[in-house]
């Protein structure tokens, strides 16, 4: 059987490349995507040394890597540093047409004040080494022999610790099943999906494929951040950076305040970048540029300007190996390049620039190694019926929401003085807004291991999704959960009451559960957005923003088939009870959201939870209905007394129970409830005069 590599980037390619190169019979399948990759959009700097020596140097590249761990060199620092100077010569030097390839050796270049060569040309405007690197290795690739096949990698078809086969979905919407002796994950990072970032956005990324597949991921805390990432139009991260070997004649201002028109030159950043030194000081760069408001303007010496920030950079979650490249815990499946990270090479410590290339071509040259003589079988590939679930259930409006909690947490975490409080907030937020993805997963996950290093406690070395079910849930998913299961009844009817009536009873308790820890949740916003208006001296209460609501509920509510009019009155109450607790905490003395640094983003942000919990309000509402309308036909049907005093007792005492568990006032609650049943009994009382056995319902209770 072959061997399937799925990715589309350096890692893929080269390692295509390589295994052809020795073992020319090997049958090798590309499952590659086609997306962007970050090898394109890298500056394709290698690093053979420790910088300021034209010489590869093993020993100080070594001894760079033991700095960051804590002085104490490791036999994989050894290995990485011996493999990565031998693999760049490999291909700097390799001429393919002496293996009959039509291709020219591999464009590369070297300075002095570099940390290794950088490979590939430029384009017309001085960039384009990823492109033109990526695509060498490409052709390389595909000259050899090997078959791409375009697709995206859905699943790994997992049999205890055997990948058995790996599900695809081709362009045109076919889904495939793919066999192979042995699959490599080379599809690079899961952080552009994850954070605003300065890498491309991977779909179905290696981690979640792992992630999936009951795999382990490693190194969840460690990131690194860019201090000239590029700016998006509207100013968040954008794809891509300056390279700050480029930067040697430029000159850094920043502005002399956070927030300012004003600027300074920053001599400090200046003087790095002239010394090709900066890359080494990006954490206390990226500190300084933040106590400015984070963005600095780079003057180059032609007199154009070019404006930056810092960035999230890199995540270095990789799915764990045993050496490497072995995937843990299955014995046919590697994961080289971003796909496995650096940290079992650096003692699982961030990353120094140029070392993440280096392990594409480290991954590459141990795959090939691996088994000389065999993978040559034809490729196995069979059409199937069933729908791959996509990795990626998030709407984009949601995923989006999920990078913006994700980056401005890790940011707090990493610049703020409160860390801690920080990495607990980022927890928090994702236990509330319950996205169901795997990359939410992933990053829940993520932010607990932030809040345990931060805390002091033991930090996971490996995180899987096995572990996410047994953490704890939030409030208001436990009470869901709990009442769903064993509901508190209210169940006073007598032994007549038809079972119809009583089943339909059961459901509509554990609606209203349903329907008051979701009132909660939704509470839990508005409470962060009353500290963020209190902070920022904006006004508790907001006509053109309720008037807004007011209308979208009003069209939720007819979508939903509910009456618009009882909707926009049911809004009317919660945000009578919202105002109320606005104006307490602006009255509060010590206002503790009063350092927020942007609280129009973060109003803008909790805005798009709370119209997402309202449209789930309207859902869960217009279920409760349908099941109030089948007890208005049972009870006309059965000729059933409408008033049931005893059950609109029960019913009220058990919303006052709930009500005080998700920590909501209970006579709101019941206010709540009292105006859901008013508009159950005008239902019940149409339906009453419409039937021709009873008309005279008289009360919503259900
Ligand atoms: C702006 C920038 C500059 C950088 N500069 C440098 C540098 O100078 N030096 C350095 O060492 N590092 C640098 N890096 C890091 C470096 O680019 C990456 O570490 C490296 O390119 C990773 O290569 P890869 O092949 O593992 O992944 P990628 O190059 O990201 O390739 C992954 C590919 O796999 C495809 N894919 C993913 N999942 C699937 C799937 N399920 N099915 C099919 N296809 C899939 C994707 O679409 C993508 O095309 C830089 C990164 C960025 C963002």
């Amino acid at each position: 059987m072959p061997i399937c590599i799925i990715g589309g980037g350096l890692a893929a390619h080269a390692a295509a490349a390589k295994i052809l190169i020795e073992n020319p019979k090997a049958n090798v399948v590309i499952l590659n995507d086609g997306g962007p990759s970050n090898s394109s959009l890298a500056g394709q700097r290698y690093r053979t040394r420790a910088g300021d020596s034209q010489k590869s140097d093993q020993d100080s590249f070594v001894e760079l890597l033991a700095s960051r761990n804590g002085g104490q060199e490791t036999k994989p620092m050894r290995q990485f540093a011996r493999t990565s100077i031998a693999q760049i010569k490999f291909w700097q030097t390799l001429e393919p047409r002496k293996l009959g390839v039509d291709l020219p050796s591999l464009a590369s270049t070297d300075k002095p004040e570099w940390f290794g060569p950088q490979f590939g040309t430029t384009n017309a405007v001085g960039n384009g080494h990823g492109r033109s690197t990526t695509n060498w290795f490409k052709k390389l690739a595909r000259e050899l022999g090997a078959t791409t096949m375009e697709g995206s990698v859905t699943s790994l078809n997992r049999e205890l610790n055997i990948i058995e086969s790996v599900n695809a979905q081709t362009k045109d919407g076919q889904q495939m099943n793919i066999a192979a002796e042995h699959f490599v994950l080379a599809g690079g990072s899961v952080g552009g999906r994850m954070f605003e970032s300065t890498n491309i956005e991977i779909q179905n990324s290696p981690q979640e494929l792992a992630w999936e597949a009951g795999l382990g991921l490693v190194d969840a805390t460690k990131f690194m951040f860019h201090i000239m990432g590029n700016v998006g139009k509207d100013g968040s991260s954008k794809p891509g950076c300056l390279e700050t070997d480029k930067l040697d004649q430029a000159k850094v201002y920043l502005p002399i305040k956070a927030g300012s028109d004003l600027e300074e030159l920053d001599k400090y950043t200046t003087d790095l970048l002239s010394n090709h030194k900066a890359h080494y000081e990006f954490p206390e760069i990226a500190r300084r540029f933040i106590s400015k408001g984070g963005k600095c303007r780079i003057s180059m010496p032609d007199g154009t300007s070019l404006p930056a920030q810092v960035a999230h950079h890199y995540s270095h979650l990789g799915v764990e190996t045993d050496n490497g490249i072995a995937v843990t815990g299955v014995s046919n499946l590697s994961a080289i390049g971003d796909a496995s990270g650096t940290g079992f090479w650096s003692g699982n410590k961030v990353r120094f620039p140029g070392t993440a290339l280096d392990n594409c071509l480290v991954g590459a040259a141990m795959i090939a190694k691996q088994s000389p003589g065999a993978w040559s079988d034809p490729v196995v590939i069979k059409p199937i019926a069933e729908q791959s679930i996509p990795l990626n259930r998030n709407t984009a409006q949601r995923a989006k929401l999920l990078r913006q909690i994700n980056t401005q947490h890790l940011f707090d975490i990493e610049f703020g003085d409160q860390p801690r409080q920080a990495a607990s907030n980022w927890v928090e937020t994702l236990e509330a807004t319950q996205f169901d993805s795997t990359i939410a997963q992933i990053s829940l996950a993520t932010a607990r291991s932030c809040f345990a290093e931060q805390s002091g406690l033991p930090v996971p070395k490996v995180i899987r999704k096995d572990q996410i079910q047994t953490m704890k849930m939030p409030v208001a998913a436990r009470s869901r959960i709990e009442f769903s299961q064993e509901p508190i009844m209210t169940m006073t009817s007598s032994s007549k009451t038809p079972k119809e009536l009583v089943d339909l009873r059961v459901r509509i308790d554990k609606m209203d559960s349903v329907l008051i820890s979701h009132l909660a949740e939704r509470f839990r916003f508005t409470e962060q957005v009353g500290y963020v208006k209190a902070g920022s001296g904006f006004l508790p209460i907001d006509n053109t923003r309720e008037q807004a609501q007011a209308r979208r509920i009003a069209e939720l509510a007819e979508q939903e088939g509910l009456n618009p009019i009882f909707a926009q009155k049911l809004l009317k109450l919660i945000i009578g009870q919202v105002v109320k607790r606005h104006k307490e905490i602006a009255a509060e003395p010590l206002n503790t959201k009063a350092n927020i640094l942007s609280p129009r983003d973060e109003l803008l942000k909790l805005r798009v939870l709370i119209d997402e919990s309202d449209a789930k309000l309207i859902k869960y509402l217009a279920e409760r209905f349908d099941l109030t309308e089948q007890v208005g036909q049972l009870k006309a049907k059965k000729s059933i007394s409408a008033t049931d005093k005893s059950r609109e007792t029960a019913q009220a005492e058990r919303i006052s129970a709930i009500a005080k568990q998700e920590g909501i006032d209970a006579p709101f609650a019941q206010e709540f409830l009292t105006a859901i049943i008013a508009e159950v009994t005008k239902r019940h009382q149409q339906i009453a005069a419409t039937s021709e056995k009873n008309g005279g319902l008289d009360s919503g209770n259900s």
